[in-house]
């Protein structure tokens, strides 16, 4: 294993970024840092960031680039960023990309592919947790959370209309981010087709 390990995770919505990443995490001892949790509780705070966040994010559009990069900058300088981080939903953009090569080196940029019909489903039935964990209803079937115990909810914009708006902002302005990572030298390939541990041993095969 390299000795630090700046992560970013890319795949489109529901590719299981978040499970994989909590597991990542969990295992190497690095932080996980999800714009998308940040701008929720922001917005469940009601801090002006959080108003400002949920116009777009109710509307399956992206918060507009300087917000993030500022958010996910002064994130990356804390302490616990020091020996690694995962940055689970950041960059999304190629402007996005570029900032944070400004700021610090991707070790490597993990791509977890899926088919677009196997992301509907999966959003379709993703239950969450607040602290974190998320569930399928196709194998899990109680509405509260195992670690937590807390009542499992949908996501807002895990419905179908912002759903299809997230996946064609994802094609157009997230996708062009495998091409990117690739020509850097830092991207590899997953197949999130896979069950949930295969994906994760293929993952830590990768990192070592
Ligand atoms: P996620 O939890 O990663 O699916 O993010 C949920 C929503 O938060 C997205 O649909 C966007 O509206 C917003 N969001 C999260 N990360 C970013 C980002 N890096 N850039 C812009 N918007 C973001």
């Amino acid at each position: 294993m390299k000795t630090v390990m700046n992560l970013v995770f890319l795949g489109a919505p529901g590719a299981g970024k978040g499970t994989q990443a909590t597991r990542v995490c969990d295992r190497y001892g690095i932080p996980h840092i999800s714009t998308g949790d940040i701008l929720r509780a922001n917005i469940k705070a009601g801090t002006p960031l959080g108003v400002e966040a949920k116009t777009y994010i109710d509307k399956g559009l992206l918060v507009p680039d300087d917000v993030v990069i500022g958010l996910v900058e002064q994130r990356l300088g804390e302490e616990d960023c020091k020996n690694g981080y995962l940055l689970d939903g950041f960059p999304r953009t190629l402007e996005q990309a570029e900032a944070l090569s400004k700021f610090s080196d991707i070790t490597y940029a993990i791509n977890i592919q899926v088919d677009s019909d196997m992301v509907i489903d999966r959003i379709a039935g993703r239950r969450m947790c607040k602290c974190g964990e998320s569930y399928h209803i196709s194998w899990y079937n109680s509405d509260k959370c195992q670690k937590c115990g807390s009542v499992l909810y949908q996501r807002d914009d895990d419905k179908e209309d912002t759903v299809k708006a997230r996946l064609e902002v994802y094609e157009k302005q997230t996708a062009p981010l495998i091409d990117y990572y690739n020509s850097k030298g830092a991207l590899r390939n997953v197949d999130g087709k896979k069950g949930m541990e295969e994906v994760f041993e293929d993952i830590a095969e990768i990192l070592g």
